[in-house]
């Protein structure tokens, strides 16, 4: 299939032929469907490479409403290097979504930068989950009205001793938001997550 009989927008299509990608990836083929046309959760068992970010991306992008400053997706990710490479992305896959704010929040830097560009507007946070946790307590985000939550390398997260961090940010967002969780693999302690967090997960592998 191509990227247009997915049902992307022209502002992802366009962003997308810039980008030189002539056709979804398998990930991107089983998910965006899912992701674009039904509220609910996802897991995804699938290896970074396969073009992952795209698939929760572009659907994220989409669904969002970039006319509200407000504060609807959530991407946790394990690291520094990722949070800001997923950001990039992001930003890059909504270069054509006018009034878009994709913000990074991660351990190491200043978190009152941080909290001032949280504070500017951002639709979509990228955060590592220590540093969300603690801008929560610290009340300098606020992740109330989440509609979009994104796992995403769920195994890396859980090996690296995150599990009470993403708990505890998790039990700061709605009920009724969608979850999209992606693991490389699926351990049991992943699958705990997705069964205590998640409501009747639609399930791909690729
Ligand atoms: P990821 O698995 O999300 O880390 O993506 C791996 C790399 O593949 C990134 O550099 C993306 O820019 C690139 N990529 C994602 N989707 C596609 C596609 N459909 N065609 C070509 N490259 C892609």
């Amino acid at each position: 299939s191509t990227f247009q009989d997915l049902g992307l927008n022209d502002d992802l299509l366009q962003a997308i032929t810039d980008l030189g990608f002539v056709k979804p990836s398998e990930v991107q083929d089983k998910a965006i469907p899912i992701l674009l046309n039904s509220e609910g959760d996802l897991v995804a068992l699938a290896q970074t490479g396969t073009g992952k970010t795209a698939a929760f991306g572009f659907p994220m992008l989409q669904k969002i409403d970039i006319n509200s400053q407000t504060t609807q997706g959530l991407i946790l990710s394990p690291t520094r290097e990722l949070c800001l490479q997923i950001a990039n992305e992001m930003s890059q896959y909504g270069k054509y979504c006018k009034g878009l704010n994709v913000v990074a929040i991660y351990g190491g830097s200043s978190i009152t930068d941080q909290a001032r560009s949280v504070k500017r507007g951002a639709q979509i946070i990228v955060a590592t989950p220590g540093r969300m946790k603690d801008m929560i307590s610290r009340r300098m985000v606020d992740i109330s009205k989440i509609q979009y939550a994104v796992l995403d390398e769920a195994d890396e997260m859980l090996n690296m001793g995150f599990k009470e961090d993403i708990t505890d940010i998790l039990s700061h967002t709605p009920e009724d938001k969608s979850t999209w969780l992606f693991s490389a693999t699926m351990p049991r302690e992943v699958a705990a997550i997705a069964k205590n967090f998640m409501h009747n997960p639609q399930e791909i592998t690729v």
